[in-house]
């Protein structure tokens, strides 16, 4: 059997984070009842005419130079003329000519190492409307809430040669925006998108084979499948002697197979050309300056400073800052409390098992450092046992409580009783006679069981070092 390698090239669209939409003051708000954020500009009117919003330029700019790329400092914005009834002025605003960023690139981590992947150019357009296929009336039904909502649309260079490069290059952008701000990149809703460019070729061929390009995919996993079964498709033509053609296809993850859309011939033609009522943009030095020095730390600048600065591996501070928001909070909360390390510990443990127990998006962890940091304290000053301490971080990661206030209302502080401990300790030494002698004989082992015994006894409310002295000195009469 021939050998086969998968080239892949993606075109990635990103909703851009302003409040309004790109060429008008509507709200970008998702959701909302149809066609309630529009106005005559995005619902296409005649006479009506656009008004770019900076802040488009700005994301557009800063995404860019986060992605390494240069920057088209006169740029303009073409008309991508096509007929569809999402797409109420028949052309999309859109950038041909002068997109405006450029010639960057990304570095992603695959099980095979580091690999850069180049970027070709990342431009701004506008987001078409949404058509609603109704199931009852034989009808369909159109929503222009989204139409005018800013994208930048990331084209790659076909540099991609697997699912699992693909998958990791898709988190790297989604990472790199939400780290900007630009971008919540949430595939369910559709603020982030990707269509697949798939070719195949034999193994130390030069030429790239016939490319495909695959729509509809919302999620990671169905973007694998895609792959998968794209690849496989195409290699199976080849093996029979036929030609793949280039066309644009829709993947259908519940067949677990991809249907041909339309060729790319006939849909080619979109006879762009420069808008006229949009006037060029002049991107000046000092405007770049100002995005470049204003640019948050990005995750691998915060990652190598985690593990230098903290002395945390190199795994602990790769989670710990994969949202930029939950590194905000260990941050935050490891400032307060004073020890990263063991502020760390916590967050890989308990924050994070949290999150997934709830399946909660790292976004929407929202409790306040200062309450994890005197829960910290406490557990370090041995005032509340590690155990308890895990059961109220549950209250103050579901309900923010104020962990001080909370452990002394709930009688979880450790107090040194010790007349209380004795007594406790004499009692259980008492009812286990026979592990009780085993001990007096020398075998240390059973002393796990007594302090069990006695922490669950004394209800978490006693220190295990001074239940272990404790017990010890009893023992010690007892000889
Ligand atoms: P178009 O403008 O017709 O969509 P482009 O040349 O701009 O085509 O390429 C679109 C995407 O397809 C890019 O991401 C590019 O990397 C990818 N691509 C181009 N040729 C191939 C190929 N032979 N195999 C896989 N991907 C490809
Ligand atoms: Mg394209
Ligand atoms: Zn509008």
């Amino acid at each position: 059997m021939k050998q086969y390698e998968t080239v892949i090239g993606l075109e990635v669209h990103v909703e851009l984070a302003t409040k309004t939409k790109i060429f008008c003051g509507c709200s970008t708000e998702f959701g909302g009842a149809p066609n309630t954020h529009t106005c005559p500009v995005c619902t296409g009117m005649p006479g009506s005419l656009p008004v770019l919003n900076k802040k488009v330029v700005e994301f557009a700019l800063k995404a860019g130079l986060a992605a390494n790329c240069q920057i088209h400092q006169y740029c303009k914005f073409d008309r991508k003329n096509y007929f569809y009834p999402d797409n109420p002025q028949n052309y999309q605003i859109s950038q041909l000519y002068l997109p405006i960023c450029h010639d960057g690139w990304v570095e992603i981590e695959t099980s095979a190492g580091k690999k850069k992947i180049r970027i070709h150019e990342m431009h701004m357009e506008e987001d078409a409307g949404k058509l609603i296929h109704d199931e009852w009336e034989d009808c369909s039904l159109v929503d222009y809430n989204r139409s005018g909502v800013p994208l930048i649309e990331i084209v790659s260079e076909p540099d991609m040669r697997s699912s699992e490069e693909v998958i990791a290059y898709l988190e790297k952008l989604r990472c790199m925006m939400q780290y900007l701000g630009v971008s919540d990149c949430k595939l369910q809703e559709g603020s982030m998108r990707a269509d697949v460019n798939l070719s195949v070729r034999e193994v130390g061929a030069e030429e790239f084979g016939t490319r495909t390009e695959m729509k509809n995919l919302n999620s990671f996993k169905a973007i694998a499948r895609a792959i998968e079964g794209e690849r496989e498709r195409q290699i199976e033509l080849i093996e029979e002697g036929k030609a793949v053609t280039q066309e644009t296809r829709r993947w259908d993850d519940n067949k677990e197979y991809s249907y041909a859309m339309r060729s790319k011939e006939d849909a080619k033609d979109y006879r762009y050309f420069p808008d006229p009522d949009l006037p060029p943009i002049h991107i000046s030095d000092a405007w770049i300056e100002k995005i470049k020095a204003e640019q948050p730390e990005l995750r691998e600048v915060k990652q190598a400073r985690y593990q230098e600065e903290y002395g945390l591996p190199a795994y602990d501070a790769g989670i710990l800052t994969e949202s930029r928001h939950l590194a905000g909070l260990f941050e935050e909360t490891a400032a307060i409390y004073g020890n990263a390390k063991k502020t760390a510990n916590w967050f890989m443990g308990e924050v994070l098992r949290l999150t997934k127990d709830k399946a909660m998006d790292a976004e929407q962890v929202s409790f306040s450092p200062k309450h994890l940091a005197d829960l910290l304290v406490m557990v370090e000053k041995s005032e509340v046992s590690p155990q308890n301490a895990k059961k109220v971080f549950e209250k103050v990661f579901e309900e923010d409580i104020d962990p001080v206030v909370y452990i002394e209302e709930h009688g979880l502080k450790i107090v040194e009783d010790t007349g209380l401990l004795e007594e406790t300790i004499n009692r259980i030494l008492d009812a286990n006679p026979g592990p009780l002698s085993e001990l007096l004989g020398g075998k240390d082992k059973v002393m796990g069981f007594f302090v069990g015994q006695i922490m669950k006894e004394m209800k978490g409310k006693a220190n295990p070092a001074s239940v272990r002295e404790t017990l010890m000195k009893e023992v010690e009469k007892r000889k």
